[in-house]
Parts: structure tokens; sequence; C-alpha cells
């Protein structure tokens, strides 16, 4: 029997205005090379100035995951040459992070939960990107120099679900604390895994093997699953020692494969030094007040939509995981409805109407319409038939005015007691013996005169409203 160890290192980009170390904007997809200056290019005698709004952000980090800020951090210099780096070395903090000791908890479907440790959290400038078309082979020093936090955990996880709810839950918190878009597309959410195996009941840790930059949680899992396999099949076939070497590897999505990409590393390979152009990093006071002042968690939100609307467990982890649809739903409880039923409305009916993952904030059903649409059904306006009716017809509309939908559609419940009442004496009169039937005793023709009704209103008749009625009635 083998265990799986995964540890994983995740680069968030910091969504500050300027870059780590000069003032060039951030911004994605400008003109390559347009985002640039002296100090980015590595021009000779060109400066850096460290960007106080990026230490802001890192220690905000530091406190949502419970961690050390500490209130004295270094960078170091660490030498590689890559054609994306003109400096031909990255500033980063090896010896002293500027976050260390977090705790982030994991969620499993069925109500456990876990408690991954994170070993650091750092800063450091991001390379620049090398484009490849065809023949022919481009830099562009846009994204050099934009600040990275990268974030390592402790080798606590034990399978690719966990690593995956590791990497979801960080995604949210990185959202919703505002450090980050996280937009793992465009590179600022960028996940390495770290693989070994070891047979159970072992403590000792075997060779780990690193793959690098995959941008989709959907094709994590499936790297990891191949790695595992690969390395048991090693160890399996006794060539595990030859076969399982510490490397980076990238994961092939077309060929369903990991493969190799170089030798992993050591950090003695990198030369790592202070570095010396710029000042060790000091917290203030001020600073560490800022930093640990940071917006609601996902995990407070969950526990405050439990505590404050009585929501199951499960459903307030729905809501809270992705801070759109949490917003989402706060923005229908502005019309003045049952947090439950905003929960049904939302998670089963809209989202189980929306293709291919689209999220409810994604969608053409506005937050304010589907919150309208609940209290319509609360106030007895439509049934809930209908109502199931309307969203289709928001969906394949593009959306549109509550209300308006209820007439053109003409699904507004009939709750005026007078027309109820008269439409009523009309089953009765033409149904005398069963009526007789009735007070003899045969209570089960009830639902028989309900379903009259409702036939004779076309649907519309309020059922609550329809059976006092009959009741009322028929007790004559
Ligand atoms: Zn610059
Ligand atoms: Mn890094």
């Amino acid at each position: 029997m083998f265990e799986t160890i995964i540890g994983l290192e995740v680069h968030v980009q910091l969504n500050t205005q300027s870059k780590l170390f000069c003032s060039c904007p951030t911004s994605f997809n400008h003109t390559q090379n347009s985002n640039t200056c002296p100090t980015c290019l590595a021009l000779p005698g060109a400066l850096p100035v460290l960007n106080k709004e990026a230490v802001r952000k890192a220690g905000m980090f530091g406190t949502a995951v419970n961690a050390t800020v500490n209130r004295t951090s270094y960078f170091d210099r660490k030498s590689y040459f890559y054609p994306d780096s003109p400096s031909a070395y990255q500033i980063t903090q090896l010896y002293t992070p500027i976050v260390e000791h977090g705790e982030l908890v994991i969620d499993f479907d069925d109500g456990r939960h876990k408690m991954i440790r994170i070993n650091r959290a750092h800063i450091e400038a991001d390379a620049g990107k090398n484009i490849h078309e065809g023949a022919i082979s481009k830099v562009d020093l846009n994204r050099a120099g934009t600040p990275l936090l990268e974030i390592v955990s402790e080798p606590d996880m034990r399978c690719a679900e966990e690593a995956i709810l590791y990497l979801k839950k960080l995604h949210s918190i990185v959202r919703y604390i505002d450090i980050s878009d996280a937009n793992m597309q465009e590179g600022s959410f960028r996940v390495d895994v770290n693989v070994s195996i070891r047979p159970k009941g072992e403590e000792k840790l075997y060779t780990r093997v690193e793959i690098k930059n995959i941008n989709s949680f959907r094709f994590i899992q499936k790297a990891i699953e191949l790695e595992v396999a690969r390395q048991r099949e090693a160890w399996e076939d006794g060539v595990y020692e030859s076969e399982i070497v510490q490397e980076t590897r990238l994961f092939d999505q077309a060929k369903q494969e990991t493969r190799s990409m170089r030798g992993k590393e050591e950090a003695a390979d990198y030369r790592y030094f202070p570095e010396p152009d710029l000042l060790k990093v000091v917290v203030d006071e001020a600073m560490y007040g800022d930093m640990c002042a940071i917006p609601e968690l996902p995990d407070a939100k969950k526990e405050r939509l439990v505590r404050e609307f009585g929501l199951r467990e499960y459903d307030a982890i729905v809501i809270t995981a992705e801070l759109e649809t949490a917003h989402y739903f706060e923005a229908m409880l502005h019309e003045g409805i049952s947090a439950r039923n905003a929960v049904t409305w939302l998670t089963v009916e809209l989202q189980g109407r929306l293709k291919g993952g689209m999220g409810a904030h994604e969608s053409c059903v506005s937050a304010a319409m589907l919150g309208t649409l609940v209290k319509r059904i609360e106030e007895n306006i439509i049934s809930g038939k209908a109502a199931k009716e309307i969203l289709d017809y928001l969906i394949e509309h593009k959306g549109g005015d509550i209300d308006a939908i209820i007439e053109t559609l003409g699904l507004k419940q009939v709750s005026d007691t007078g027309a109820l009442e008269a439409l009523i004496e009309e089953i009765l009169n033409a149904n005398v013996d069963k009526v007789a039937e009735y007070k003899s005793g045969k209570d089960k023709l009830f639902g028989f005169f309900v379903g009259q009704a409702m036939k004779a209103s076309k649907g519309s008749a309020n059922p609550n409203t329809l059976n006092e009625i009959l009741q009322a009635k028929l007790a004559q």
C-alpha cells in the first residue's frame, strides 16, 4: 500500500497598480515591451525601489491564513540566466520571508475538514515572457518585475482531491481579500505541484517530482493522478531508484502524460545572496495595522450565513466558495426574501440551468431579477411552477423584467377571493353527488375538488387561497 505526498507552490500575481521595484504599470495585454523602464529592463545603474502596496498585500495574506507576519524580512538575489530575465537574477526572499507558518482549512463534500499547513509566503519579482512564433522567438518584458507572492504549503496533502480543495480555497481567499485577480488563464495564479509516494506507515519522504505551471484545476488533478501512477508503476516494477529522479516535469494535456523538462536545481545552484540594492523590509505599527484589516473571509462568511440565516453548512460552503457567488447571493437578499429560498433558486434552479460551469454572475439573469422572482413566489403572486417557467424564459430571452414577463405569460395567480369563490361554487353545484359523498366521510374527494378548481382556473389559482375557500364551503 502506498501513500501519496503532495506539496504545492503557488505564484499569485499581486494586483498592485505598478510593478514591484519601479513605477511601470502591471496591466495585462498592452503592446509588447511598452510597460518597461530602465529598472525592469535591468539597464546598468538603475536601482529598485520597493512597492509598499505589494508588501501590504503580502501581509494581508499572512493575516488571512493565520500566519506570522515578520516585522523584518529581507530580499535575496537568485542567480540564473533566462532570456526573459534581463538582469540574469530574480529578486526574491529566501532566508527570511515576509510570511511564515500559516494554515488553511479545506472542506470535504461529506462535511469533514482538514488543516493544511503553509510553510511560507514570500514576495518576488516575475520574469518577462518568451513568445515563440514559428521560427522566431520574441521576448516581451511587460511582465518583468511584476510583484508575485509565492505561497508554499507543507507536504500535507495525501491525494489529488485534497490538493484541488486546497487550491480552490487558496484561490477563493486571495480573491476575497483582493490581493490578486487570480486569473488562471492569464497566469495570475500559477501552480507547481510536488509529488512523491511512500509505503504506508513510513515517515521518510522519497524523491519528489515537480510538475510546473498547470493552468486549470482539472489539469492539475489529472497531472497528479498520472504522476502518482507513474511512480507506483516504477516501484512495483523494481525500477523506482533509476526512474524516479528529482526533476521538473511538464504536463502534456494532449498526450495525457507528464514528461521530463529539466533536472531540478538545488538552492545552491542559484548562488543566493542577500540583495545588495535593497534595504531590509520593516513593517511598522501603522503598516501592520493595515495588514490586519482584511475583509470577511470565506470561512467567516460561511459561519455567518449558518448563524444568521440558518443555512445548512453544505449550502453555505457552496454559496461562499467563490466571491462572485457570495456577492450574487447577498444581492438577492436585498429583495427581502428568505435566505433558504434564495439558496434553492440560486444553486439548484438557476445554476442547474446554466451550461458549461457558467457562474450565476456571468449569466443573463441578474441577482435582482432572480431575487424579484423569488419575492413574487413568496408574495403568492406566482406559483413555484410558474417561476420555473419564467426562469426558462429569462435564460432564453437574455433577461427581462419579471413583472412584465408574468403579465406576458399570463402566470399571475388568482388570489382574488371573489373570483375563486364563484368558480368553486360552480364546481360544487355541478358535483352535488360527490359533495354528499365527501360529507359522509369520503375525505379523499377533497383532492378531486382541488383538481377541478385548478383546472377551471387554468392553473392560475393560488393553492393556499383555493384550499381555504374549499374547506370553508365544504364545511357548510
Ligand atoms: Zn519598469
Ligand atoms: Mn518563485
